[in-house]
């Protein structure tokens, strides 16, 4: 399969005028925002704001081909990121807090979304990858849209923390190409501590991720490397244990198909706020890094991206 004969869903949705209605559903829930399981039901379009510090202007850091993402993403022009300002999940070690927590980014039109899409086409990306979007899909959505209408033909990647609310799953149904979900803790009151008060965190992404499984499927390359279509699951193994990764790993074997891929990534390292946190203010021993691929491997997962 080449990047020409790859259909994404969102073409057929577009022609049927199904993806500019899904955009302004969504839209519509900015009146009293449940975009997130934090459901502050605020009036975002008033100006009023939430948890994710977001209203309903749409707001941009930056954008650009990246070569850091996983492989099967890159391939030869890079994955295509738009990275979004502002975050409905707010962890204390985020490495992007100044996006994050601090909105750091450009107020844009939709429209103007739309052609950084086409432009990121236009460079050869491999697809278009939407970086923390949660707080601000309905703009990708309708940014989608206005784009199909132009000629984008690349996946869509829905870069997530995988804290996503079942119901607004459900609206990007056969619109999502690639879930690129986080999977970051088992336990609730780490989830509370690090991810301000998301005690929900665990329940919330592990039904979310089984939903992401049931749309798009097993995520596998094809014969180019290339990934165009599935769910693609990022564990960030933590100091302590603290995103308890067998536990993960276990959850994964036992609620998931055996091939979904799983990135266990090593790569922690203190930001932020972290430092307040003696237990979280480390890295990873890969000793024990090795430990959790082994024991992934030995639970029978078999499409695993890990640091060798
Ligand atoms: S997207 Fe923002 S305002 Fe809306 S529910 Fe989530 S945190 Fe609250």
């Amino acid at each position: 399969m080449n990047r020409i004969s790859y259909k994404p869903g969102y073409i057929s949705l577009h022609r049927s005028g199904e993806l500019r209605k899904r955009g302004e559903v969504l839209w519509e829930m900015l009146k009293e925002c449940r975009l997130c399981p934090r459901e502050c039901r605020v009036d975002r379009i008033a100006g009023e704001t939430g948890t994710c510090k977001a209203t309903s202007k749409l707001r941009v850091a930056s954008f650009s081909p990246h070569f850091g993402e996983e492989r099967p993403l890159v391939g030869v022009g890079g994955s295509g990121t738009i990275f979004l300002s502002h975050c409905n999940l707010g962890c204390v070690f985020c490495q992007n807090w100044d996006i994050s927590h601090k909105g750091a980014g450009t107020e844009c039109k939709i429209e103007d979304m739309a052609a950084m899409m086409l432009q990121l086409q236009e460079q050869g990306c491999s697809n278009i990858n939407v970086v923390t979007p949660t707080h601000f899909s309905p703009h990708v959505i309708l940014a989608l849209d206005l784009a199909v209408s132009q000629g984008l033909r690349i996946p869509l990647v829905y870069n997530t923390s995988g804290w996503e609310r079942k119901e607004i799953l459900e609206i990007l149904d056969g619109i999502v190409d690639i879930y690129l979900a986080d999977f970051k803790y088992m336990d609730k009151l780490h989830a509370a501590t690090y991810s301000n008060d998301a005690a929900d965190y665990p329940d919330v992404t592990r039904s979310a991720l089984i939903e992401m499984n049931r749309q798009v499927g097993v995520a596998r390359p094809e014969k180019n490397g290339i990934i165009y279509k599935g769910l693609m699951i990022r564990h960030l193994v933590m100091p302590n244990n603290v995103s308890g990764s067998m536990a993960a790993m276990e959850w994964i074997a036992g609620h998931l198909p055996l091939e979904t891929y799983v990135n266990i990534m090593i790569q922690y390292r203190p930001a932020y706020r972290a430092h307040l946190y003696p237990e979280i203010d480390g890295y990873v021993s890969r000793d024990f890094y090795k430990e959790v691929v082994t024991g992934a491997r030995i639970l029978g997962l078999t499409n695993l991206d890990v640091d060798t």
